[in-house]
């Protein structure tokens, strides 16, 4: 097994998304437009809103790739055009494939809203292949009890599945390529090398404390995504004095052309003006 370099650190941007919720968005940005077939991840929060203070994204399209929401804390509502809706708490997950096409918004939960408290999540867009551009909407909205969680053998790195396997965990949710997509939480001491294919791009996004990653144990603390070089089938990842969370995500490359406006991603131009018209003429 050889551990996997790191070829790069992208520090995340601070921005509002929707209605003006605060993220934190490693890419896209002008830094890193995308790490295929990843498009964009965003964290939401940390952030503790007063009553009558917290924001979301009212209705909005989407279509040819899929939306990941993950929430840590906090509760938001989503619903969409086709009478689907569902409420996100702590550790749950929705993994929505838009595919053809879904108009949906993502509010925080009317409590929320009224009595303030605090938001804190991830959403990651996952590219979808040119045959499951088009396909059927699909939901998987998992709640936080059926992800799979597991420890390692000295109790100081616990993770959560969400996607792929770690741990002898394997996650519950289907993807339609293949692609990891774990949650580690590392005590002080921690040592952790997770598999990962030749084929994979991976990056850890840093979102509290510090670690190290690979063979070089290279530093990196909250706010930084780490981009692993390709040469290599494992990741190793510590910590030393201080306790660490990341994401550590991973997916075999499409490699293929990437039109993108907004919440379209096709593969041409003409593809993406078509799905602004049939938006508009209510086709979604
Ligand atoms: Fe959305």
């Amino acid at each position: 097994m050889t551990s996997r370099s790191v070829s790069r650190i992208v520090t995340g941007l601070n921005t509002l998304e929707g209605a003006g919720f605060p993220v934190r968005r490693p890419f896209p940005t002008a830094e890193l437009s995308d790490f295929d077939p990843f498009l964009l991840l965003d964290e939401m929060g940390p952030v503790e809103y007063r009553p009558g203070e917290a924001k979301g994204a009212p209705d909005h399209p989407h279509r040819g790739f899929e939306t990941v929401t993950y929430v840590l804390d906090g509760r938001m509502n989503h619903e969409d055009s086709k009478g689907n809706a569902g409420s996100l708490g702590p550790g749950d997950v929705q993994w929505m494939t838009a595919g053809r096409g879904v108009v949906h918004s993502e509010m925080p939960a009317a409590e929320l809203e009224s009595r303030g408290g605090s938001m804190h999540g991830f959403q990651l867009w996952v590219n979808l292949p040119q045959r499951d551009k088009m396909m059927e909407p699909r939901y998987q909205e998992i709640p936080a009890s059926r992800i799979p969680e597991a420890v390692s053998p000295d109790g100081r790195a616990r993770v959560r599945v969400l996607a792929g396997e770690a741990l002898g965990r394997r996650a519950v949710i289907e993807t339609r390529t293949p692609i990891f997509y774990l949650h580690y939480r590392l005590e002080p001491g921690a040592s952790i090398v997770q598999p990962a294919p030749p084929d994979h791009n991976v990056f850890a996004w840093v979102f509290s404390g510090e670690a190290f990653f690979g063979p070089e144990k290279r530093a990196v603390s909250e706010g930084k995504m780490v981009l692993f070089a390709p040469e290599g089938d494992e990741v190793a990842i510590s910590t030393k004095d201080s306790p660490a969370q990341l994401l550590l995500v991973g997916g075999v490359p499409l490699k293929e052309p990437v039109a993108r406006a907004g919440p379209f991603v096709m593969n041409t131009r003409a593809e993406v003006i078509q799905a602004f018209e049939d938006f508009q003429a209510g086709r979604f």
